[in-house]
């Protein structure tokens, strides 16, 4: 569970940083992190019963509300944008993949079957599951953010404007901390979750220049790929077969959808949009993550065949910074872009879901 008091400790020194700053930069991120964390208050169960969350309801949300919008309005002026995508033939190649993605069936969405498992057991299984990886940088980076509880906090609150997600995951660069938060399903879905977002720490620590989530041109890349993973470690320990394949079938519709509404957007866009006009924040963030959906089956599918010869190439791609400009080149993981449209067709075919 989260040290509310080391947060709120944290939160306020930073606060102070942010009135004293005069870097337009400096200020930006900490305006950032700020927004993260007003953000991760907002959504902690816990907070309810703390000297906060009175605050809040004694009336002193406005100060909270403008501050927030304050942060956001800073925090948009600091994203950058990936100007590669504007370019038409990388636009039209992202677009063959939202084509193929698109052809994914059509099946109606899994309803999972509750399940209790007690935190500790999800610990248990996340710590077995990057056992089983085995991997001499990974495995033990895993253990040692799931050792220290203070890096996550599981709530069986719908977590507010997110409730599509099962989580997600903060890292305050002044402190050097990671904060998940993970919304609980009492479900299968509770083992993704915490696999997924542990592994979005992993990466955190891994890449020595690391970026925020928002401002890292792939980050679902090593999570997507430890999700498949997720899915073949639980078929392989005998878990209810029939909540495995819906957690599948989870990830292929919402790469579907994601799709369907990226083309549309693609296409508003083209029509509207004047020669310079920049993609919209959303847009990017769409189009960046459907290239990560493809890669991260590519990965896993590499990890298949190789399993050390495949971790070598995510952790590759895991420490390596993307240009904002240029188109990006993933040949020095032996995965060109008709690799990438050979990995779409495969899903679009539907081939992944009956395994
Ligand atoms: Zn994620």
């Amino acid at each position: 569970m989260w040290n509310i008091k080391e947060i709120e400790s944290h939160q306020k020194t930073l606060i102070e940083k942010y009135a004293e700053s005069t870097d337009v930069h400096q200020k930006a991120s900490l305006a950032f992190v700020l927004y993260q964390y007003f953000i991760m208050l907002e959504n902690c169960g816990t907070l309810r019963y703390t000297g906060f969350y009175n605050l809040l309801s004694k009336g002193k949300l406005e100060v909270h509300t403008s501050r927030q919008m304050r942060y956001e309005a800073l925090v948009d002026r600091s994203y950058q944008s990936y100007t590669f995508l504007r370019n038409p033939s990388y636009l039209s190649f992202v677009v063959e993949l939202l084509e193929n993605l698109a052809e994914i069936d059509e099946v109606e969405d899994p309803v999972f079957q509750p399940i209790n498992m007690n935190e500790d057991y999800l610990y248990a299984f996340s710590e077995d599951f990057y056992r089983s990886l085995d991997d001499e940088e990974i495995t033990p980076i895993a253990f040692a953010l799931l050792e220290d509880r203070t890096n996550y906090q599981i709530s069986s609150r719908i977590l507010k404007g997110m409730e599509n997600y099962g989580g997600i995951t903060f890292h305050d660069p002044f402190f050097n901390k990671y904060y998940a938060l993970i919304s609980k399903d009492h479900s299968i879905f509770d083992l993704q979750s915490l696999n997924h977002e542990t592994m979005h720490m992993v990466d955190g620590v891994m890449n020595p220049c690391f970026k925020h989530l928002f401002n890292q041109a792939f980050p679902e890349v090593p999570t997507y790929t430890i999700d498949y993973l997720t899915y073949d470690y639980l078929e392989s320990q005998g878990f209810i077969e029939s909540e495995v394949s819906k957690l599948r079938t989870n990830s292929y519709l919402y790469a579907k959808t994601l799709s369907i509404i990226t083309l549309q957007k693609v296409k508003n866009w083209q029509r509207d949009s004047k020669d310079n006009d920049p993609l919209p924040i959303a847009l990017e963030r769409n189009l960046l993550e459907v290239v990560s959906i493809v890669l991260s089956y590519g990965l896993y599918e590499e990890i298949k065949k190789d399993k050390d010869l495949g971790f070598q190439k995510l952790k590759d791609f895991m420490k390596t910074d993307f240009a904002y400009d240029e188109k990006p080149d993933f040949s020095f993981i032996g995965i060109s872009d008709e690799n990438l449209i050979t990995y779409s067709k495969t899903l679009g075919r539907n081939d992944s879901f009956t395994k």
